[in-house]
């Protein structure tokens, strides 16, 4: 059971939505966040957020991978969702990540079988606008009035829409003040147009947005809700300009005073070499030595030579153009007079795996690519890895090179949004957790692999970079109480 409120005290309600969340269901970096910080919210303690508390409680679809594992969930309502075509049952079940509730919601518009994002967008319109519409529905059912309605990337962001609609109309919603986090702004949801006509969704005419903006799920959520957050400080101001706005910096630029960037928290629990069952062997930052049997058994497994001198890269992530998988092959290839090996985990684009693949086989000797979702392995990697390579061309907050650092991993990022944000490179490496270069080109990231190379020769003040990064505190709580601020500052109004 569920961490109960102290019904003394009139609790925040905040309703939390999201496509995903760790670890009911994970794709990605958002599921890392809609599964830890929701349950940070609610486990924070009236003494550090002003008094109040805070009754979170996060729905999600029921997607047809969670099916596969929670066999029984507790049934708890069924409603209708309107459509064109007329009303679609929901039906809503509960379970729990630790102390935090969660609804998972289901009907004939969550496909059965099938992933959890298809890469086609359109597929995925029926599922995420049906869910989106749900919610507002859902909280009518259970007679669980919302005073925060706290929405996530495109896929929950017609849930925010759908809110400033009824407002006025509904007593039930009058006081319901709403928040949209953008993880991840390029993905806006196009292609959901026929989705929103059969639910009989009505453009969004605001002369602050695009002409396109007014069909797409995020535009329409944006100038919707009450206040947007992005993942990081540095992503905030960067999607204001032309280079990373989509077309959307104008308007972000006119909601900059309900606009904020709330860095992203890692889950130290989750997250943490000294515990962490998938390891060969545990380490902390005073035993650091212990690591090497973790890159020993993670070059065994993969059959690469034991060159345990040579610094072992590991990439993981989706593997598209934003990461620039494609910047760190042909990296790697500008490098390949000097010692290294490589490691690549991921799955996405085809033509990505392919060229990913195609290094695999050019230097058998020393490059692997494992072209899978496997979170055991990322874990393995993460502790067994010297350097993590990430040279994306946008990144609204990154949690892999978090994870990194956390683990003793030292990033070789380029220098944008929360890459900026979470690592130090300085010239003294007591006080630098990672490598930062600027450009996003197979050059730049060549010459950050180098610096990186170079300083990896140095054993002694490589273990103190290696140290620092593991220092840094990436607060979950510093996070949850920034958005426990907001809700507090939203719900006065
Ligand atoms: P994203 O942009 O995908 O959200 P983040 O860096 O924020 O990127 O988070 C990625 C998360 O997903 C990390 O927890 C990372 O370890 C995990 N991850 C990504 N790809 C894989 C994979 N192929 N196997 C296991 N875990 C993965």
């Amino acid at each position: 059971m569920g961490k109960s409120i102290d019904k003394s005290q009139k609790a925040i309600r905040v309703l939390f939505v999201a496509a995903e969340a760790d670890p009911i269901i994970k794709v990605g970096g958002l599921g890392d966040v809609t599964g830890s910080l929701p349950r940070a919210l609610r486990n924070l303690v009236p003494a550090q957020i002003s008094g109040h508390v805070l009754d979170v409680r996060l729905a999600i679809p029921f997607h047809a991978a969670i099916k596969t594992r929670i066999k029984d969930p507790e049934f708890v309502t069924s409603f209708d969702v309107p459509s064109h075509s007329g009303p679609i049952s929901a039906q809503t079940y509960l379970t729990y990540i630790g102390d935090l509730p969660v609804y998972l919601i289901d009907g004939t518009p969550i496909p059965p079988d099938g992933p959890v994002y298809n890469n086609d967008t359109r597929k995925d319109g029926d599922k995420f606008i049906f869910f989106s519409l749900a919610v507002l529905e859902l909280a009518r059912a259970l007679d669980w009035q919302p005073d925060i309605l706290h929405a996530n990337d495109w896929h929950t962001a017609i849930a925010i829409y759908d809110l400033m609609l009824r407002r006025s109309d509904e007593a039930f919603f009058e006081n319901t003040r709403s928040l949209l986090t953008v993880h991840n702004l390029p993905y806006m949801g196009a292609g959901t147009d026929e989705a929103l006509a059969y639910f009989d969704i009505p453009p969004l005419h605001d002369p602050r947005l695009p002409d396109w903006g007014a069909y797409q799920p995020l535009p329409m959520g944006l100038a919707s809700a009450d206040f947007i957050t992005t993942v990081s400080p540095t992503y905030a101001q960067e999607i204001m300009t032309p280079a990373f706005g989509c077309g959307l910096d104008d308007f972000l630029r006119q909601r900059s005073k309900n606009m904020v960037g709330i860095l992203n928290g890692l889950d130290e629990v989750a997250w943490n070499p000294a515990t962490d069952k998938a390891l060969i062997e545990n380490y902390d930052r005073e035993t650091l030595s212990k690591r090497a049997a973790n890159k020993k058994a993670l070059l065994e497994e993969f059959s690469l030579p034991p060159k345990l001198d040579f610094p072992l890269m590991i990439m993981i992530g989706r593997m598209d153009y934003q990461k620039g998988i494609d910047l760190a092959l042909d990296g790697l290839r500008e490098i390949s007079e000097l010692p290294w090996q490589a490691i690549f985990l991921g799955t996405g684009d085809p033509l990505m795996e392919a060229k990913a693949h195609e290094l695999e086989i050019e230097m058998p000797f020393r490059v692997r690519a494992a072209l899978r979702f496997d979170i055991k392995l990322s874990h393995r990697m993460y502790a067994g890895g010297d350097m993590l390579l990430m040279p994306s061309r946008y990144e609204p907050c990154g949690l892999t090179q978090m994870i990194a650092m956390r683990y003793g991993c030292v990033p070789v990022a380029r220098a944008t949004g929360g890459l900026c944000d979470t690592i130090i490179d300085q010239p003294s490496p007591e006080k630098s957790t990672g490598f930062l270069f600027q450009e996003a080109t197979p050059e730049s990231t060549a010459d950050g692999l180098r610096r990186a190379i170079t300083a990896y020769a140095r054993h002694d003040t490589w273990q103190l970079r290696q140290e620092y990064a593991m220092q840094q505190n990436f607060s979950l709580q510093h996070m949850a109480e920034a958005y426990a601020q907001i809700y507090i500052r939203l719900h006065a109004t």
